[in-house]
């Protein structure tokens, strides 16, 4: 083993985080876990991540679980975690795995053959939980490594060159415990924004130290900017209740719930134009102020109109009990809208002058 990985080793052993998914020492990773918490992980922190993975272990505490799962259940756990592709593909795969026995592959390959699994994942599942010779490189690995060996080149260029280096890293044993010690000193000690080197166990061959340019790198290509696009949203209520439908189950919050509305497209929407969407003809009126909401393209801006119904029938959608949206898995975007209509008021009779509520999600379809 290098002297860089038994440091790093030496150092993770003492300074580890605690984290859910992670097996006790002398403890065999559980595939199930691993996979879960990597899927999870992307693009996600670990302390957002925890609740969440401790949350769908709860409720499927296996892979034939979470596969014998109703879709709509799976995402409206996932709500809040962003990235929605990630429980549809977590869903198909969790399939995969137990109509083929409930095993999962072993090698980087066949994991990437599933959906949901890239390079990076299949690697970190690779070596986490069967040990394999494997090096899984995300971005915490890539700052890591561009200050480690000092690498000037700007990423996404410098890529293929941080994966050769990243892998030259790799011991022969304990690949799984490195790959976890490379990502969380990158998380806890070699941060964007002020790496630690004093607390560093790979200071002393640490190239962009002894230069004192640790904070210059990695370096990056400019980003393109960000457009924004606007949309309205339809705030239709009944009683106690409002309407809300299931996006197409592909693209962007595919499959997921979300309160009716325009398109989202570069100009701002006039009344008139808007009402074309509208789920019903009714006295629609706008609300003062709008959601803000940031996808990784693009930014949206929403505005809301409301109106009421007495009648409700053959509308596309279901109907949902206002007290209950906060349970019901609506996207953070559309949480946002439904935070934006509630502090108006007279957007509904209360419960007292609604009497009953209807269960949750009637169908009207
Ligand atoms: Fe990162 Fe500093 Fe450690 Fe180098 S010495 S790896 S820059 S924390």
């Amino acid at each position: 083993m290098t002297t860089r990985a038994t440091q790093l080793l030496k150092w993770y052993d003492a300074n580890a985080r605690e984290l859910p998914w992670r097996a006790a020492p002398g403890e065999v990773p559980d595939p199930y876990r691993v996979w879960l918490s990597e899927i999870m992980l992307q693009q996600t922190q670990a302390v957002v991540v925890a609740p969440y993975f401790e949350r769908f272990l709860g409720i499927w505490p296996t892979v034939q679980a979470l596969a014998a799962a109703n879709l709509d259940d799976v995402l409206a756990v996932w709500a809040g975690l962003g990235y929605y592709a990630r429980a549809r593909n977590l869903h198909r795969t969790a399939q995969a795995i137990a109509q083929a026995g409930g095993g999962f592959p072993d090698s980087e390959a066949a994991l990437q053959a599933l959906p949901g699994i890239g390079v990076y994942t299949a690697a970190a599942i690779a070596a986490i939980a069967f040990g394999a010779h494997a090096s899984a490189v995300d971005g915490n690995v890539e700052r890591v490594v561009s200050r480690l060996f000092a690498v000037y080149v700007p990423l996404p260029k410098s890529r293929p060159k941080l994966r050769t280096l990243a892998a030259s890293l790799v011991p022969s044993a304990r690949t799984g415990e490195f790959a976890q010690a490379l990502i969380e000193l990158g998380a806890t000690v070699c941060t964007a924004q002020s790496p630690n080197c004093l607390a560093c166990p790979l200071s002393d061959g640490c190239k962009a130290f002894a230069k004192g340019s640790q904070n210059a790198l990695p370096k990056r290509m400019p980003k393109p900017q960000r457009l924004t696009r606007h949309g309205v949203c339809f705030w239709l209520v009944k009683n106690r209740e409002v309407l809300l439908r299931r996006r197409l189950p592909k693209g962007l919050l595919g499959g997921m719930l979300e309160i009716p509305g325009t398109p989202w497209e570069a100009g701002a929407w006039g009344h008139e134009a808007a009402l074309e969407f509208a789920p019903t003809s009714a006295d629609w009126q706008p609300l003062p102020g709008e959601v803000r909401h940031t996808f990784t393209h693009f930014h949206l801006v929403l505005t809301v109109i409301t109106a009421h119904t007495r009648s409700g029938g053959n509308l596309a959608g279901r109907w949902f009990a206002i007290d209950d949206l906060e349970t019901v898995g609506l996207p953070s975007v559309f949480a946002k809208v439904a935070g934006l209509a509630l502090k108006n008021p007279g957007i509904g009779p209360s419960k007292e002058q609604s009497g009953s509520r209807a269960p949750r999600g009637r169908d009207l379809l």
